[in-house]
């Protein structure tokens, strides 16, 4: 008998899923705003020049293909424990394991967490990015939603966060936080708000696991670590995800890490030991050119020069994009108020459209954006602002 024949159809991924309808589209003026990718003025994701340079100098240098250890490549760990924790946190506390991506980082957390900390359930964000509850489910780790937005969706409501904290979560609890540039919302704490937050998750005893994919597109490589180190003052646990997918242009690499912060060097090594445990059978070792790439830009101090400047630009382009929007707007048919963009960071912009006008700015006018309202500002281009401006303006009427 057929076994496979009672399996059905997953549904598509719902941002994947745009992708291909945008493909299939044939309007010669789409523009596909929907997936987190940056884009250069020429509509390219670009390989960065210092990727370039650190892979030939690979090509030259590297001698194996070997295996790497279950926790990634040495040098690579101790430049993200450096570019991520700095000197704010003693380097015996803290377990750096390379992983396939931030997503691959979420999931060992996530494992981690269930095997380890059980019973223990993470709060969410509400909104957040749709792959956390897809990975929290898939590892089996129980999740719930605290409140975010405030009800003109368009601000940070800091009182219903801390209210939903301070009424409905148990003590040993995770909670997610986006360590910079939410997704999706684009809204960030402000440092006073930080500081709220890290007090309420130490008064409630809560173990912060903090997704760290966008380092460097917020107010910058530093300045982004602002709300991470509020936390690590007021508490000694936490777990952090970083991911080089977006300020490397590493992308399809699948580079990041899950870093493990504990109270004492002996708690540290424990856990480490568990995370390698959960790697091993799960992909065994991470894959090593992401990785290598990396090390070679940080190691070197003038491509890791390169590097800032490179990732500078990005930062200043998607701020200037999302600023050009608003402006167009305020001169594009009835003159509409996008300036509430203006606070946001990142990759992405809630725009506040309903579901209703981003399904007529799909069909109509052949522009992609996700059915939350959520716009990839990275997608955006200077050429084709207006026209953007103009669709936006027609679906408001
Ligand atoms: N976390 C957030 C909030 C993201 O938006 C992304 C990428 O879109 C990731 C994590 C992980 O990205 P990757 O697995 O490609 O490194």
């Amino acid at each position: 008998s057929q076994r496979l024949a009672s399996v059905s159809t997953a549904p598509p991924d719902s941002i994947l899923g745009l992708t291909e309808a945008f493909l299939a589209d044939t309007n010669p003026n789409k523009m596909n705003l929907s997936v987190g990718v940056y884009k250069d003025a020429s509509g390219k994701t670009p390989i960065l020049e210092c990727v370039k340079e650190a892979e030939r100098r690979l090509i030259d240098d590297e001698s194996t293909k070997g295996y790497l250890g279950i926790d990634g490549l040495p040098a690579y760990r101790e430049h993200v424990r450096q570019l991520v924790f700095g000197d704010r946190v003693e380097a015996d506390r803290i377990a750096v394991l390379q992983s396939p991506g931030g997503t691959g980082a979420l999931r060992v957390a996530s494992d981690f967490l269930v095997t380890q900390l059980s019973p223990i359930r993470i709060w969410m964000s509400s909104p957040t990015w749709a792959n956390h509850p897809a990975i929290f489910n898939a590892a089996g780790l129980p999740s719930d939603t605290y409140r975010y937005l405030g009800s003109d969706r368009t601000s940070f409501d800091v009182d219903a966060m801390i209210e939903d904290l301070d009424t409905k979560t148990s003590p040993g609890d995770a909670i997610l936080l986006h360590a910079c540039c939410h997704n999706p919302t684009g809204i960030d704490p402000t440092p006073d708000q930080w500081k709220q937050i890290a007090e309420t998750v130490a008064m409630r005893q809560l173990l912060p696991l903090i997704d760290f994919a966008y380092q460097g597109f917020g107010d910058g490589l530093t300045e982004d670590t602002l709300g991470l180190y509020t936390l690590l003052d007021a508490v000694d646990e936490a777990i952090v995800c970083t991911s080089f997918s977006k300020n490397f242009g590493l992308y399809s690499e699948r580079v990041g890490a899950v870093c493990l912060i504990a109270a004492d060097a002996g708690a540290m090594k424990a856990s480490q030991s568990q995370l390698k445990a959960i790697v091993r059978s799960n992909y065994s070792n991470p894959p090593r050119h992401g990785g290598a790439i990396v090390a070679t830009v940080l190691d070197d101090a003038k491509l890791t020069d390169q590097w800032k400047g490179e990732v500078e630009q990005m930062r200043q382009r998607i701020t200037r994009l999302r600023t050009d929007f608003v402006t167009t707007m305020k001169t594009t048919g009835q003159g509409h108020d996008f300036s509430f963009l203006l606070p946001q960071r990142g990759m992405f912009s809630f725009s506040g459209l309903t579901p209703m006008q981003v399904d007529q700015l799909k069909q109509k006018h052949g522009i992609y954006i996700v059915g939350s309202g959520r716009i990839n500002v990275a997608g955006m281009s200077e050429e084709k602002m207006q026209q953007l401006c103009d669709a936006v303006a027609a679906v408001l009427e």
